[in-house]
């Protein structure tokens, strides 16, 4: 599906929309889409699923500064020690 960069006409701001499903004159972000009370209800296909490769990128963790990798070493050295 295509992904226009334009006005959304639900909040005015200039976003990534798709055309919403139920109203095609429309255009939506995800923002809006996903708020909107049919979002996963009575609109069966919205036009913004949350697509896992899009929570994986929102969910990724930040890489670990070699301080939180140290510490981290440190942790687990201790707690194979007591164990
Ligand atoms: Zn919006």
């Amino acid at each position: 599906m295509t992904i226009y960069w334009e006005r959304c006409d639900f909040c005015g701001q200039h976003r990534p929309v798709k055309k919403c499903s139920i109203v095609p004159d429309i255009s939506v972000d995800i923002h809006c889409c996903v708020s909107c009370p049919l979002w996963m209800d009575r609109c069966k296909t919205p036009a913004w699923k949350v697509e896992a490769p899009l929570m994986a990128s929102a969910t990724r963790r930040r890489a670990l500064s070699s301080e939180e990798k140290e510490r981290l070493l440190k942790e687990l050295t201790s707690l194979l020690k007591e164990g």
